[in-house]
């Protein structure tokens, strides 16, 4: 099946047709780093692993650029807040933000450009801007783009175009989208600014937040490429407002596909920073959660629909993931002679692909999954199963560790625990529950535990 894409830009699931052959270039936004990304964000950026995940199944080559957002408003704030440099601030967070994404098993981006190292590209862009007439220089020597004066302005977001006769002008970054307004590509220097500035044709300041990524996705991607994608916050002004810088500034197209994950809210409300309702994964860690469960909390949601996130959920994840390590471990242990690479692919793969193909839809792929599973332990109590079947089960099983990273590594259980384990298993078969009961706690006291799941015990790490 042809891979199909919701573009917000059409407002439709499209063909997914890449401008150069089994070639895909992709721009994803990075985080701010200002503070530590919460699972909000998180989920953003597992939505986009998994759709890197499957351009990579599909044999797409991938050049993906994810960008750190290491100027803009919020970090210049915190930075005076916390009474530390602009450097030291961003340094800390972006090592926070590669360690948890790492952690979180999130494939790299090709590269990670710092919005300070490309100040040069940036002050390009803007002069060519000036140049062209799209843009004009404040009084205080800050640079505005002038959105009445760029037609398409709106094209993101479906502004009516009424509403851009509005002559007024806005230096945040970020602002409501019932009132655009001639955005800031370059703030003049102000105080609060301290120390960092920039020399630039029009004095000092430092860039506005939404010409970083025009400039560095056009440096390393090329004036117009396949996908670019964020968070719904991220639409406007942000994204509607790279649109009207690069293709002011170029007089082409800029991307062709726009993908934009909805929220993460936490009991309801929008999960953020600046609301301080959020958890971080340093938080999940500590109470014991795995990188396979909070993926699999964030990916049983469809990418285009709200996600509300609950501690009390993680029960039902951690028995959904066992559930498939049981059946690994069951069809593992399956007497075959020689491992066949190359089995058969079974129907359940085949619709399990078929459903993230059709715009990711992860709720129906792991739906599939599960059906698959509990078939695949009825056959093999009913001896209906052989060696083909086997691999083939196995080979679905990588398939989908490759494209969702839910299946933890395997757990190496020592010999001398093992041989505890399967004493106590005996004992019980013989109905002599104190012998049982003292291998349970020696098993505890050696760091080990013992977990009834519905296909049988499991023995873990404590
Ligand atoms: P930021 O660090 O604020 O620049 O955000 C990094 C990414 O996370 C952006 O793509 C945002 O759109 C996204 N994001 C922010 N808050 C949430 C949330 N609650 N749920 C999902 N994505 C979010
Ligand atoms: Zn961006």
């Amino acid at each position: 099946m042809t891979l199909m894409f919701y573009n917000t830009l059409s407002r439709k699931k499209e063909k997914f047709i890449p401008i150069e052959k089994n070639h895909v270039r992709l721009y994803t936004c990075g985080p701010t780093v200002y503070d530590s990304a919460h699972i909000g964000n998180f989920r953003t950026f597992l939505f986009e692993d998994l759709l890197k995940r499957l351009l990579l199944f599909k044999n797409y080559s991938v050049t993906h650029i994810m960008n750190i957002t290491d100027i803009d408003d919020k970090t210049i704030r915190r930075s005076n807040e916390d009474g530390i440099t602009l450097k030291e601030l961003t340094h800390k967070y972006t090592d926070l933000f590669f360690s948890d994404s790492t952690w979180l098993k999130i494939l790299p981006a090709d590269k990670y450009p710092k919005a300070t190292d490309h100040i040069n590209e940036m002050i390009q862009m803007i002069q060519k801007l000036l140049d062209r007439g799209f843009a004009y220089v404040a009084n205080d020597k800050s640079v505005f783009f002038k959105i009445s004066n760029y037609p398409d302005y709106g094209k993101l977001i479906y502004i009516k175009s009424n509403l851009l006769q509005s002559s007024n002008r806005i230096a945040d970054d970020e602002y409501e989208k019932d009132s655009p307004q001639d955005f800031a590509l370059w703030k003049a220097y102000k105080p609060a600014d301290g120390d960092v500035w920039w020399d630039s044709p029009w004095g000092k300041g430092r860039p506005g937040w939404h010409i970083e990524c025009s400039a560095m996705s056009m440096k390393y991607l090329g004036q117009y490429f396949d996908i670019h994608c964020g968070g719904v916050d991220n639409i406007f002004p942000h994204h509607e407002n790279e649109i009207a810088q690069s293709c002011a500034a170029t007089s082409a197209n800029f991307v062709k596909m726009w993908m934009h994950s909805e929220h993460l809210q936490i009991e309801g409300d929008k999960m953020s920073k600046s609301e301080g309702n959020f958890y971080r994964i340093e938080d999940l860690k500590k109470q014991g959660y795995t990188p396979e469960v909070i993926r699999f909390l964030l990916l049983n949601g469809h990418y285009r629909t709200k996600l509300n996130f609950s501690l009390s959920k993680r029960t039902e994840a951690e028995q959904a993931i066992q559930r498939i390590i049981n059946i690994k471990s069951k069809l593992k242990t399956f007497k075959i002679k020689e491992e066949n690479k190359s089995g058969p692919i079974s129907e359940h793969q085949k619709n399990f692909i078929s459903a993230l193909e059709d715009d990711l839809d992860t709720p129906k792929a792991l739906a599939i999954l599960y059906i698959w599973i509990k078939d695949t332990f009825k056959e093999i109590d009913k001896n209906n199963f052989n060696k083909i079947n086997v691999q083939a089960g196995l080979n679905f099983l990588e398939v989908v560790e490759n494209l969702l990273g839910i299946i933890p590594p395997k757990i190496n259980i020592p010999e001398k625990i093992q041989k505890l384990v399967d004493k106590r298993l005996y004992a019980k078969k013989k109905k002599n529950w104190e012998v049982a009961d003292l291998i349970r706690q020696e098993l505890i006291d050696l760091g080990w535990k013992l977990e009834d799941t519905v296909d049988g015990t499991v023995c873990k790490p404590i």
